[in-house]
């Protein structure tokens, strides 16, 4: 059976089919605007999600429907664009048809493949019911959840090595989403939830950063590695560097021989692409990212696309661009471009070329570090300089001003208003979580 929803154009214009709506998905499409193609965009989740503010969902900071926008909504106004809420499950390259979950098939012209990247346990899928990863908005409440659900059992846990096991929160992984994390439930104990408990003082929750490398930041100049250290451990977090957990489980973790008994587990390490290069069997990295050619095309597929972290592709010195939003966002710009280039009979643009613009990461206690290469900023500055960013990047002024409103908020009162635990006291729990 092949799909039945069209867009407005008619059915002869070229089609190009895009799945995923992520940062990668959205910039082709919006790109293609007045092209003479009719497009379907295809995702499992009716969202676009900004994922770089997850963490800000998964501590109490925002509420979901600030980092995340309607898919349809936000393509309300391309009549020639279709929508679809459905999973992508296989595709037949030769027959050039893409299969839905239902099993219905969808026919494309061109097919972008923008399905990005889930975290990875380096095969330890098991550890996941005790280590949640944050990707999706699903995972950054039920970890909202665990860690608003260890307070609360604290405060009523009598005995004092239970108790501290409640009060002992672990990020496994140093990149800037575990030193975000790590650096904002110590704010939050420290700073958000003292006054509202009677017989714990949150303040003495223990906050245990675990890295295998050398130093926090990797992607980061060493000195602001060191400084993003320094200003968590000021903040009362505790660093572990050079040392891989081995093991998760409900008693906690282990990290070189030893146990460390926690009630809260925080994935924040390795990174699985989404299963595009098995679906076109095609060769993939040790992530499983999609190998793909110079233009970002699937090697011997012209008509197949695959950008942003589903697929990998190096830099002119052999580096590979990383797996960050604004490299998805100028790889949808420049597949839109080569489509183009293509329906209008004109020569194919350069190889893609990726411009680094800098990195970014908050720490927490008002802090950040920015590295743009030719200038690297540290502090109070770069952390005003990253909310500005970030505000700047977030879609539609409602969410600008809320965002911007909330972080005022917590710059000046230290409170976080979206601490909820919505899905009951059970649900959030690890199993086997006492
Ligand atoms: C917690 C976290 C923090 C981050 N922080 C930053 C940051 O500070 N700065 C930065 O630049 N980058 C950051 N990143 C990375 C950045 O978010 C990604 O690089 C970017 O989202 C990649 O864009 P994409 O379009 O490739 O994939 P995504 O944005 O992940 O979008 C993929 C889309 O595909 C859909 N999809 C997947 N599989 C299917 C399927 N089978 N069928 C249909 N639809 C499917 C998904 O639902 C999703 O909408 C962060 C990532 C995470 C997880």
């Amino acid at each position: 059976m092949t799909s039945s929803v069209t867009a407005d154009d008619p059915v002869s214009l070229h089609h190009v089919v895009v799945v995923g709506a992520g940062f990668g998905g959205l910039e082709t499409v919006h790109h293609l605007a007045r092209a003479p193609v009719r497009i379907t965009m295809v995702d499992r989740r009716n969202h676009h999600l900004f994922q770089p503010l997850l963490y800000q969902v998964a501590t109490a900071s925002l509420a979901p429907s600030e980092i995340a926008w309607p898919i349809r909504h936000l393509l309300r106004n391309r009549r020639e664009v279709a929508t679809l809420l459905a999973s992508v499950e296989a595709i037949d390259k030769d027959a050039r048809l893409v299969r839905l979950d239902e099993g219905s098939m969808l026919e494309y012209d061109t097919l972008v493949l923008a399905t990005g990247a889930r975290h990875a346990y380096f095969g330890h899928d098991d550890w996941e019911p005790f280590a949640p990863g944050l990707k999706t908005l699903e995972d950054a409440t039920t970890i909202r959840g665990r860690i608003l659900i260890a307070f609360e059992r604290a405060e009523q846990e009598g005995d004092e090595t239970k108790r501290a096991a409640l009060m002992t929160f672990v990020i496994v992984g140093a990149g800037p989403t575990g030193v975000e994390l790590a650096g904002t439930i110590a704010e939050l104990a420290r700073a958000t939830l003292p006054a509202d408990f009677r017989n714990i003082d949150s303040r003495k929750a223990r906050i245990v950063l675990i890295e295998a490398g050398p130093r926090v930041l990797p992607g980061f100049a060493e000195d602001l590695s060191t400084y993003a250290q320094h200003a968590l451990e000021r903040l009362g977090a505790e660093v572990v560097l050079g040392l891989p957990v081995t093991e998760c489980s409900t008693k906690g973790v282990v990290y070189g021989g030893k146990t460390l008994t926690a009630a809260t587990v925080i994935w924040a390490a390795g990174v699985q692409a989404s299963p595009a290069a098995e679906w076109l069997e095609a060769p993939a990295d040790r992530a499983g990212r999609l190998k793909v050619e110079p233009d970002l095309t699937v090697p011997g597929h012209p008509e197949i696309f695959a950008i942003g972290d589903a697929a990998i592709v190096a830099r002119p010195d052999g580096r590979p661009v990383p797996g960050i939003a604004p490299a998805a966002k100028q790889e949808g710009a420049y597949v839109a471009k080569v489509i183009r280039a293509r329906l209008g009979g004109r020569p194919a643009p350069a190889p893609f070329r990726y411009k680094h613009a800098g990195d970014l990461a908050t720490i927490g206690e008002r802090r950040a570090v920015i590295d743009f290469g030719w200038i690297k900023l540290r502090g109070a500055i770069a952390w005003w300089l990253w909310g500005f960013a970030h505000i700047y990047f977030l879609i539609g002024v409602h969410n600008r001003l809320s965002v911007a409103l909330n972080w005022l908020w917590i710059y000046a009162r230290d409170q976080r208003s979206a601490r909820l635990i919505t899905r009951g006291r059970e649900g959030e729990g690890r199993s086997g979580q006492s």
